[in-house]
């Protein structure tokens, strides 16, 4: 069995995993990037994009990552709120509150980046990088010593390292591994992702779009011949069970119905790929030598940007600790500063995702008209305004 040494061991190879072999390269730690998937670049359908928020973005640009996604990147300006009526007419707007970043004092709230295109630039840089060793495998035993831990592959390698980090995405083998619970709250709920192309521009301008059931986003894309836009339907089980029954011609006239004619006429150009939309946070982040991140540790509903802005954050954490004392790469001191310091803002960012998610659900009169009143009010009240906007930018 060949025997490897390496600073750093990471489970998955998602955008998690990969961001986090780029920044440990950056300070000059080794990794070993394990994903048990035959081949990444091959499964190229991932027809999410990602806003990139500012504090990402400055990450991004420090451990000198940017510069390779910002040529596909689109700025975000600004997030317009629309409510329609879920009754016929069709395409009744009830109301439009429109949120711009200069309102904050910003030229844009975030960068919004298709995560194929990032994938695939990510999975280049880490195959160029020296200090990342990327391999499609498995780990099928972990054993722990107190200065290190050695992982078994089933390629029959074994590694010996000072720390794991499992980027391993929602269903994570590490985590289970370990018997850290994963406390799962189900929604009645599920997303819808896809691209389209639409008759107008999109002016940097991303539309949430209420009904019932949940939020209809489109996500402005750059694209410099066609005006494109990244989707994320939201809605209950049964409804987007039965739009997952409709031909290409149905659904299409479905999604112009949704998004009553803010980006004119709409055509569904990709895939279409469904997620489960809960909310599911590891009750700790870590164990002796192992650090939950990504996923992993938390996966939100896709409201309000913050899954793998979150996940930014956390690795953003283990690059300062690391950064900051190289001798004590995962030892007890610095798993559990992990653990207090992410733990605590991952709960808050997941609790007002859940009450944004609860307030786009439901069909209930009293809650659109609250949703209404919320968003007049803010409209009204800019300090309280400028407050919120300055919280969901993380
Ligand atoms: C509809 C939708 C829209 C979103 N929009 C945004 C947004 O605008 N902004 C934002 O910040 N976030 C957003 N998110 C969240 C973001 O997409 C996720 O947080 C991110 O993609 C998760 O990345 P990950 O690497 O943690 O997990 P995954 O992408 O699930 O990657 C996990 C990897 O681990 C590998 N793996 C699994 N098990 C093993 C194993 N046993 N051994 C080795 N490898 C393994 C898998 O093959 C995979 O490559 C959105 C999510 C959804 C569902």
């Amino acid at each position: 069995m060949k025997s490897i040494n390496t600073e750093v061991v990471i489970c998955g190879g998602g955008l998690s995993g990969l961001i986090c072999s780029l920044a440990l390269s950056n300070i000059g730690i080794s990794s070993f990037c394990i994903d048990k998937s035959t081949n990444i670049k091959k499964k190229q359908i991932d027809t999410r994009s990602t806003a990139y928020l500012r504090p990402s973005k400055e990450f991004l640009e420090n451990i000198g990552v940017w510069k390779h996604l910002s040529k596909n990147a689109n700025p975000l300006k600004t997030l317009s709120i629309v409510n329609s009526s879920s009754g016929f007419p069709y395409n009744n707007i009830i109301s439009e509150t429109k949120f711009n970043a200069i309102e904050i004092f910003q030229n844009e709230f975030g960068w919004n980046i298709n995560n194929n295109q990032t994938k695939k630039i990510l999975l280049e840089l880490v195959e160029k990088d020296k200090m990342i060793n990327f391999e499609y495998d498995e780990i099928i035993n972990i054993k722990e010593f107190d200065e290190k831990l050695t992982i078994y592959l089933k390629n029959k390698k074994q590694i010996n390292t000072k720390l794991l980090i499992g980027a391993d995405g929602r269903n994570s083998f590490i985590r289970k591994n370990y018997n850290i619970n994963a406390d799962i709250d189900s929604l009645d709920q599920k997303a819808i992702t896809f691209l389209i192309k639409h008759e107008y521009m999109h002016t940097d301008i991303s539309y949430e779009i209420y009904k019932t059931g949940g939020p209809f986003t489109t996500v402005p894309l750059k694209n410099d011949k066609v005006n494109t836009s990244a989707v994320v339907w939201v809605d209950n089980k049964n409804n987007i069970e039965k739009l997952l029954k409709l031909n290409k011609k149905e659904f299409n006239k479905e999604v112009n119905k949704r998004s009553v004619n803010k980006l004119g006429d709409i055509s569904v150009i990709s895939e279409l790929e469904i997620f489960p939309v809960t909310t599911q946070i590891a009750d700790k982040l870590v164990d002796h030598r192992m650090i939950l991140i990504g996923e992993a540790a938390h996966a939100l509903p896709p409201i309000g940007a913050q899954g793998l802005n979150l996940t930014i954050k956390d690795i953003k954490e283990i690059y300062d600790l690391c950064k900051k004392n190289p001798i004590g790469i995962g030892d007890g001191e610095m798993v559990s500063k992990f653990n207090i310091k992410r733990l605590i803002d991952i709960k808050i960012r997941s609790k007002s995702v859940n009450i944004l998610n609860k307030l786009s659900e439901s069909n209930q009169l009293v809650i659109s008209k609250t949703r209404d009143f919320g968003l007049n009010f803010l409209a009204k009240v800019q300090p309280v305004k400028y407050l919120l906007m300055k919280f969901g930018l993380g």
